[in-house]
Parts: C-alpha cells; structure tokens; sequence
C-alpha cells in the first residue's frame, strides 16, 4: 500500500446488495456495515462500523477488510482505492473546466448557474479535505460529501 494510506470512498459511497447487506465498498472483505432490512442507508452512513473506518483512514491506517486494495497495490495494479482517488480529482477537474468554458463561451444564465454551483462545489470540497484533518470528521465530513455531490448535481442538471 502507498505511504498515504487515505481512502476517500467511506465519504462518498456505499455498496448494497440484492440481499440487503451494506458494504463501504465492493472491494471491501469485512463484516457487512449493515443490512437494509434492519437499518436505513442514513443510520448506516454514519454508524460506528463508518465512523470507525474513517477514523482508521484519517490516522493513515488501513482496516482489516482492505485486503483487495492492499494486494492489488502490492502487485503493481490499479486498486478501487486509487481508482475512487483519481475520479474524485478528474469529477473536480471536470467541473473546473466547465466553469472555465462556460466563461468564455456564453454568458447564459444556466452556465452561469453551473459555474456558481461548481465554485461553491470546490469550495466544499476543500472544507471537506481541511475537516479530515480531525477525527471529529468521521461524521460531519460524510455529511459535507453528500452536500457537494448534490450541488455538483444540481449544476449539471441545469446545464
Ligand atoms: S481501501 Fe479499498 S476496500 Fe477499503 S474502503 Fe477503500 S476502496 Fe474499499
């Protein structure tokens, strides 16, 4: 596993299964998070299995039930890890270029909307990544990623 251990999926996803098992993510081979037919997704997001793995990323620690990732990053491959990292970086990427061409190519209110949208998404987002500098975060930062994505949403609806 690279030297920064940090795992963004437990902030912006979840896994379910026909049978109603939830997972933090398919990769994932621990315990299940919960089970639909018991809990609702909101009291799992932020439950202690969640909390508890945030907790372990934001001390560079990397749980028990990462093996998938652990193996596949040993082995020189491309792990759900790195990949949820990097899409994380080219979705922010991709909302800045879009507020940069609707500058430049209309001043139409609905570019002019999703820019406004997708400033105020990187705005979240970087309160996001200062908040997961505490382990205060486990909760208050899954709550903030779900902000941003409904904001990015909202953006491209109006696009
Ligand atoms: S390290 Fe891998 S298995 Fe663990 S939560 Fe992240 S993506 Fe899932």
């Amino acid at each position: 596993m690279n030297k920064d251990n940090f795992c963004v999926v437990p902030w912006i996803h979840l896994n379910t299964e026909p049978n109603g098992r939830v997972k933090p993510c398919c990769a994932y081979l621990g315990e299940e998070f919960g089970n639909l037919k018991n809990d609702t997704l909101e009291e799992i997001w932020n439950n202690h299995y969640m909390k508890s793995m945030r907790s372990s990323f934001l001390k560079n620690e990397i749980p028990n039930g990462c093996s998938t990732c652990t193996k596949k990053e040993s082995s020189g491959g491309v792990s759900y890890r790195m990949a949820a990292a990097r899409a994380t970086a080219a979705w922010a990427a991709a909302r800045a270029a879009v507020a940069r061409e609707a500058a430049v190519t209309t001043a139409g209110a609905a570019w002019a909307a999703a820019r406004a949208a997708a400033r105020v998404t990187a705005a979240r987002a970087e309160e996001v990544r200062a908040a997961a500098a505490s382990a205060a975060a486990v909760t208050t930062a899954g709550a903030a990623w779900m902000a941003a994505r409904s904001a990015a949403r909202s953006a491209a609806a109006r696009v």
